[in-house]
């Protein structure tokens, strides 16, 4: 069956899909520069650390390892960050990318799984957005994934043996149920984490970015994923591309809405806390409301999301934030 390649398998998703993978016997091996990742998330399969920008190195994994597919997870995803440095972001996440696609022809590894995301969409025309919806990306970050998205519709037009999925998540949220492995951001710019941090004091509040939106509340809406379904998503598309001669751009999302101010209600209920929350100016590059509409998934994919609504998706992360901090 061939080895296949997580990159950026020591990150939060990443790390996930490596999880779900191994408890379903595939042989992985995790590549991984450790800038955001963590080596004790890597706890199946093989590690290897480098980075994408080294294509020698790059070559020596392809050479060492029998690769059937690669799952792509290695990039910078902070909003924010992106607006004031967007020239890291390019480089990152559009460059890094093309190197790993060049000696993925090389030696010719056909399957791609990559991660892009709703911030792809920019500002919604409509709510829940599907895969049609027009993308126009109102920050850097989502303009580096959506350049991805468009290269990897060239290669596989160009280049016949190659496929590829683009999952385009809407909110990850949550930890595994039995909390191995969770989100462990550092800096952290979450909103759930972040709540949890003001819930058990490691924080003295949560600021709210934003109460002047034209939403029921004023805050910003998402849509909360919790990312062992999303790692679920991912092993599903493997299979796709194992078993069919064609790719897909997909959402993974609930379909629900929940903005600012209910994560923090929900996130009092789930920790019994008080959680003092200041409202603050918006966040430059952040849509009002994104909302995914995930239909097409669950009819290509028959992936059907475990968890689907969000205070089961805050008790992991609680759970989680209460392992990590202990
Ligand atoms: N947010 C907030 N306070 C924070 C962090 C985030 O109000 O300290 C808001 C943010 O503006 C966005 C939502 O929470 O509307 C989710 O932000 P996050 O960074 O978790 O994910 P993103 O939607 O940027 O991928």
């Amino acid at each position: 069956m061939g080895r296949v390649l997580i990159v950026g398998g020591a990150g939060y998703i990443g790390s996930h899909v490596n999880k779900g993978l191994f408890s379903r016997g595939y042989d992985t091996v995790v590549f991984d520069n450790l800038s955001t990742g963590h080596r004790d998330a890597v706890k199946w399969g093989d590690f290897v650390l480098g980075c994408l920008s080294d294509e020698v190195q790059l070559e020596l994994l392809f050479k060492e390892y029998d690769i059937s597919s690669v799952l792509h997870f290695a990039a910078f995803a902070y909003v924010g960050e992106s607006v004031e440095d967007p020239e890291k972001y390019y480089r990152n996440n559009v460059a890094n990318t093309v190197n790993l696609l060049s000696v993925m022809r090389k030696y010719n590894v056909n399957n791609f799984i990559f991660s892009s995301t709703c911030a792809t969409y920019g500002d919604p025309e409509y709510i829940p957005i599907d895969e049609s919806h027009p993308q126009n990306p109102i920050n850097p970050y989502g303009q580096t994934k959506l350049i991805v998205e468009k290269m990897l519709e060239d290669f596989a037009s160009s280049y016949s043996e190659f496929k590829y999925v683009s999952l385009r998540y809407f909110n990850a949220a949550g930890a595994a149920a039995d909390v191995e492995i969770g989100e462990n951001h550092n800096p952290e710019t979450h909103l759930i984490p972040l709540v949890l941090d003001a819930a058990s004091g490691k924080r003295d509040k949560i600021l709210v970015f934003g109460d002047d939106y034209d939403t029921e509340d004023g805050s910003c809406i998402r849509d909360y994923i919790h990312v062992s379904d999303l790692a679920n998503a991912h092993i599903l598309a493997l299979e796709f591309l194992a078993h069919n001669n064609r790719s897909l751009k997909l959402n993974l999302g609930n379909g629900k809405g929940y903005s600012v101010k209910n994560v923090i209600d929900v996130a009092r209920i789930v920790t019994g806390k008080e959680i003092v929350s200041e409202i603050v100016g918006r966040r430059p590059g952040d849509s009002p409301a994104l909302v995914g509409s995930a239909e097409k998934a669950k009819q290509v994919l028959r992936w059907e999301p475990e968890y689907t609504e969000l205070q089961p998706i805050i008790e992991t992360a609680w759970k989680w934030h209460q392992k990590l901090n202990l």
